[in-house]
This record gives C-alpha cells, sequence and structure tokens, in this order.
C-alpha cells in the first residue's frame, strides 16, 4: 500500500510538467528529419579538421546541436550495409539480417548482396544489374514508422551514391530512393520497386551535365602546404588511379576517366559528395519536402568518403582534402533547408556507417602491430586440415566475411556432429598466427555475453543467415591491398564513429558518455512520438532532446 502510494505520488509529479511539456512538443514536431551518414567518417576526422571547418557544416551542427563523443557501432562486422541498416532499423545484425554486404545465403547456397533483388527491373539505368531493393532487411526503419503513423502523408526519401546506403535507410516503404550509377552513364537511377518511371525532376537532374561538370581537375581546395594535419601527398600507403604514375595532387579526372569506369571517378574523388549535395537539394526542391506540418524523412549517404578512404588511407591529404569539401557541401544543404523548410523547423542527424583502420603498412612503419592477413592460404590450409582430421573433403562451404559456413548434408552422410566440427576447427585456427580469437555457433547460441569482442560478434549474429565459425583477426591486421585504408572490425577505430544532432526538439550541448549506433532511431521515434522500428533495440538518448 504505502508502495502504492508513493508511485501515485511519484505520477502525479512527474506527469504535470510531462504532459503540458509534451502537448508543446506535439505542435511544433520538425517538418522534415535528414538523417545523415557519412560513410566510413572516423569520429576523429572531427577532432583532427575541426580548426580547418568553416561555421556552417560540421561546425554549426556542433555548436547549435549536441555532440555525442563516445558514439560506437556495437556489433561486427563494421561494413556499409549492416552500418546503414543498423542506424535506421536500432538494431543490429542479429535481428535486422543484413550481415554483411555479401554474404553466403545456405538456403540460396550462393553468395548474395544485401541490397539486391531480382524481382525488380533497373528504372533510368540501362543495366541489368541495377536490381535493388530493401527487401533482405528483416525489419523496419526509423522512416517506415514515421510512413505508417502519418497514414503515409509524409514522406521518404533515400539519395546516395551507392544503392545500399540509398536503399537500406529509407526503408521498406520509402516514396524513392536514388543512387548514382556510373560507367558510361553518370545518372541517378532508381528501380521498378520504387516507381515505373524517374520523375521529371530526377530528368531535369540528369539532364543537366552536373554530373559531367565534375570531371574536371581535383586539385585542393585550399593549399596543400596548409594541410599539416594529414601525411604527406606522395607516399607508398596510397592507391591512386589508372592511368596516374604518383597518388598525389592535381588528379585531371577528364583525362582519367577512361581508364577508370567513365564516370565512376567521380565516386573516388570528393566531387562525388558535392554531386549527393546538388541532388539532395533537388529533391528537397522536387519533392517539396518539409513544407507542410506532416513530418517528412531524407536520408542522405555520403560515400565518396568510403571510396576515398580505400584508395588513400585515413592518413592522407586526399582524405583530409575530401572533408574540408564535405564541410562546405553540408553548409550548402543546410543554408537550403534553412530557405526551403526553415531555421528550427527541421531536425539533422549525422553519424557514419562504420569508421576505418589507419593503413597497416603506415602502422607498421611507426612500430604499431599491424598486418595483412592472406584469407585465401587460410583457408585452404583449414581445409585441409579438416580433410585430414574427418577424412572427408567438402565439409566447409564457404568462407566470408571472417565466417565458416558448413555443408550440412555432408556433415550429415558422414554422421559428423556440427559442435565437434566447430570445435575442432576452433582450436585450429587459434594456432595460427594473426588470429586473435575464435567464436562458435553452439557458444553463440548457448551463452550471452554482455561486454567485449563476444557481444558485439553476438550482436552481429543472426542465426540464420550467419556462418558457424567465427574467426577474430589480430589489431590492425586486414585483407586487403597494402594501400589505402579498410574496416569490419570491432576495434575501436572501426567501431568509434560521430554522432551529431542538431535542429528542431534538439538540447545544445555534448557527452562523453558511451552511446551506440542503434540509439539513434530509438532518439528520433521518441523525438517524433512515432512507434520505434519494430526490431529496435537501442534506447533513447533523453539528454539529447529538449
Ligand atoms: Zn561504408
Ligand atoms: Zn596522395
Ligand atoms: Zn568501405
Amino acid at each position: 500500500m504505502i508502495k502504492k502510494i508513493f508511485l501515485l505520488t511519484l505520477l502525479v509529479m512527474c506527469c504535470v510538467p510531462c504532459s503540458s511539456q509534451k502537448e508543446i512538443k506535439i505542435n511544433s514536431l520538425p517538418k522534415l528529419v535528414v538523417g545523415i551518414v557519412v560513410d566510413q567518417m572516423r569520429y576523429d576526422y572531427i577532432t583532427r579538421f575541426y580548426n580547418r571547418f568553416e561555421n556552417g557544416g560540421f561546425k554549426r551542427m556542433i555548436n547549435e546541436g549536441f555532440n555525442c563523443k563516445n558514439n560506437h557501432f556495437n556489433y561486427v562486422p563494421t561494413y556499409t550495409g549492416p552500418g546503414h541498416a543498423s542506424v535506421y532499423t536500432g538494431t543490429t545484425p542479429k535481428n535486422h539480417g543484413i550481415i554483411s554486404n555479401n554474404w553466403y545465403d545456405k538456403f540460396g547456397k550462393r553468395m548474395v548482396y544485401c541490397a539486391s533483388d531480382s524481382l525488380v527491373s533497373p528504372v533510368g539505368s540501362a543495366s541489368q544489374s541495377e536490381r535493388m531493393s530493401p527487401r533482405r532487411m528483416k525489419t523496419s526503419t526509423v522512416a517506415d514508422q514515421n510512413r505508417l503513423h502519418t497514414q503515409f502523408k509524409g514522406k521518404t526519401i533515400g539519395v546516395a551514391i551507392k544503392d545500399r546506403g540509398a536503399i537500406l535507410p529509407a526503408g521498406h516503404t520509402a516514396n524513392g530512393a536514388y543512387w548514382f550509377r556510373g560507367r558510361d552513364e553518370g545518372k541517378w537511377i532508381t528501380t521498378s520497386y520504387y516507381r515505373s518511371e524517374l520523375p521529371d525532376w530526377v530528368k531535369k537532374f540528369n539532364a543537366s551535365g552536373k554530373a559531367a561538370s565534375y570531371l574536371k581537375e581535383w586539385n585542393t581546395l585550399y593549399d596543400i602546404n596548409t594541410y599539416v594535419e594529414s601525411g604527406t601527398d606522395k607516399n607508398t600507403y596510397e592507391r591512386g588511379f589508372k592511368g596516374k604514375e604518383t597518388a598525389t595532387f592535381p588528379y585531371d579526372l577528364a583525362a582519367l576517366k577512361d581508364q577508370n569506369s567513365g564516370y565512376d571517378i567521380i565516386k573516388s574523388t570528393a566531387y562525388g559528395n558535392s554531386l549527393t549535395a546538388d541532388f539532395a537539394i533537388a529533391v528537397i526542391q522536387g519533392e517539396q519536402l518539409g513544407t507542410d506540418d506532416i513530418t517528412d524523412f531524407l536520408t542522405v549517404s555520403f560515400s565518396s568518403t568510403d571510396y576515398v578512404g580505400h584508395n588513400f588511407g585515413v592518413n592522407s591529404k586526399e582524405i583530409q582534402d575530401t572533408y574540408l569539401r564535405l564541410d562546405k557541401d553540408l553548409e550548402r544543404l543546410f543554408n537550403t533547408l534553412d530557405s526551403k523548410v526553415g531555421k528550427g523547423k527541421y531536425t539533422v542527424f549525422l553519424t557514419a556507417d562504420h569508421g576505418a583502420v589507419h593503413v597497416p603498412s603506415y602502422l607498421k612503419s611507426v612500430k604499431i602491430p599491424a598486418g595483412y592477413f592472406d584469407r585465401n592460404a587460410f583457408i585452404t590450409k583449414v581445409k585441409a586440415f579438416v580433410k585430414k582430421e574427418f577424412g572427408v573433403g567438402g565439409l566447409i562451404k564457404n568462407m566470408s566475411n571472417n565466417q565458416l559456413f558448413f555443408n550440412y548434408e555432408k556433415l550429415k552422410e558422414n554422421k559428423i556432429v556440427p559442435e565437434l566440427l566447430q570445435r575442432t576447427i576452433a582450436h585450429f585456427v587459434l594456432q595460427e598466427k594473426q588470429i586473435d580469437k575464435v567464436f562458435t555457433r553452439h557458444q553463440l547460441e548457448t551463452g550471452e555475453y554482455t561486454s567485449g569482442i563476444g557481444a558485439l560478434i553476438q550482436k552481429g549474429f543472426n542465426q540464420k543467415r550467419s556462418g558457424d565459425v567465427m574467426i577474430v583477426l589480430d589489431p590492425a591486421t586486414i585483407s586487403y591491398s597494402k594501400t589505402g585504408s579498410t574496416h569490419g572490425s570491432g576495434l575501436t577505430y572501426d567501431t568509434h564513429a560521430p554522432l551529431l544532432f542538431f535542429g528542431n526538439g534538439i538540447q545544445k550541448g555534448s557527452t562523453t558518455q558511451e552511446t551506440y549506433i542503434t540509439d539513434i532511431a530509438p532518439t528520433i521515434s521518441a523525438l517524433l512520438g512515432i512507434a520505434f522500428p519494430n526490431g529496435a533495440t537501442g534506447k533513447v538518448l533523453s539528454f539529447v532532446l529538449e
């Protein structure tokens, strides 16, 4: 009884101010939510380039909004497909099912791509490979929930150079998702999943010659000698473009395009982000986003930061220039939002889909443990061991994303218990150099890890889609070329991502408290007062909200 009275008092005490606040809130929902993912953006790019940023881009978000400085991915693998899905579904591959960009489908017995869909056809492209939809993603996104909540009156549009960066965030119910088809086309396209024809404003944009206008010289935005926040331009850690001997500024894209897949070269330069901003601005105008009181959703992913990072590495002058130019592109986007939607009438969040490692050959040169892992040699060795140990070949069907997939029919035929094969392989691979840890399906299905790499693997482990033995490589050890950076691990260089909020309903401030990528969608859901994405496991970051 005492407890009841206490609770009742507490309820009364809490509810009076809360409900009046809530009423204010309902009347002032953002007209537009803009979700921005910067592909491969490490958190420390904010601090490394902070003094070089101008006031209207990253700095505006930080100074007018909320900065979560200790934000992490809470699963592996840290790749683009899972990253975008996790940001917008508020959960991890365990539940949304996007376990990688490409994975081995044990039921179809083939590799599949996270956004491929043979049931749809390309719209706006002559290429039959452009058959894409979000159908492999098993749960809803925050944009889907906004569509349901508004009786489909609030619009959703997804935009990115990369198809998966446009498709997965926008979700299952999007009005449109557009990505850039390079090669000899140089156009923004979609598929029949969304519509049967490109809208007029997209056709107009494609005909405007905007993409072709970026086939020009790429030089640094400011004097290269002032780029003291990066390594030297010329070094042995960068790949560069075919047809140019050194990976050094300036790059003559018009001259290089024929040897580098035509319009695709734009993707691998800072201009890919500018083109994305141009198109996002065209979306806001073309779709009249944020012009009525029903909240719309625009998801924008800047993919070129990833291509540049893969090509030149995280410490390059090229990556610095890409971020300084992105800062200007963000300013342009925010200025458009100010004039078309109105200052304070929209809400923006900005994060990444994963980070990236310093080029391992560079790390080695400065005495930090790092290395390159020969995946093919490893799988050959494991297969030979298994064959010798069990007296049968073909028990391992596939190795992808550092997971081994068994051939269950073969196991059954030979009466081999899966757990035994898992354990035997785990024991063997742990003796291999460059392998740090190993987890088996049995371990992940029978215990629950609450922290550490075990927890990250478990949250990335989808019982139906994932493999049977997961290996973890040594820190800063990658299966990749000796030039450029990559990502995928559970180490902090891959998990630590920026998380900035600003605009309608957002507090001013910052925190070093740990937050997770899966908290974003629940936080935006709470801001909008809508149901959470149906598989959400993250929490609301209440300190971010007014
Ligand atoms: Zn990515
Ligand atoms: Zn360079
Ligand atoms: Zn990448």
